[in-house]
């Protein structure tokens, strides 16, 4: 059974779009790291690739998957109106 240092909502963790990844700050002062694909799959462990602590990620797999889809239609909107 593991041990998370934390719960924490997706909600509170920083989107990198260049990377799909989602972080959130470590006390270690790295991050802790998942990835959108791994959300995606049902993973909900952020791991810190520079301590062994772990957190996990409270987020509703179903309202995720819509809400992708939702981000990446304003996305596009947002890349027409840049353009424009
Ligand atoms: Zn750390």
């Amino acid at each position: 059974m593991s041990i998370f240092h934390d719960e924490i909502e997706i909600e509170d963790f920083e989107y990198d779009a260049e990377e799909e990844i989602y972080h959130y700050p470590c006390p270690c002062g790295d991050r802790f790291e998942i990835s959108k694909e791994e959300l995606l799959k049902g993973e909900e462990v952020a791991t810190c690739p520079t301590c062994s602590l772990i957190v996990k990620v409270i987020y509703d797999k179903e309202a995720f998957e819509k809400e992708q889809d939702e981000v990446q239609q304003l996305t596009s909107k947002l890349k027409v109106q840049v353009i424009k």
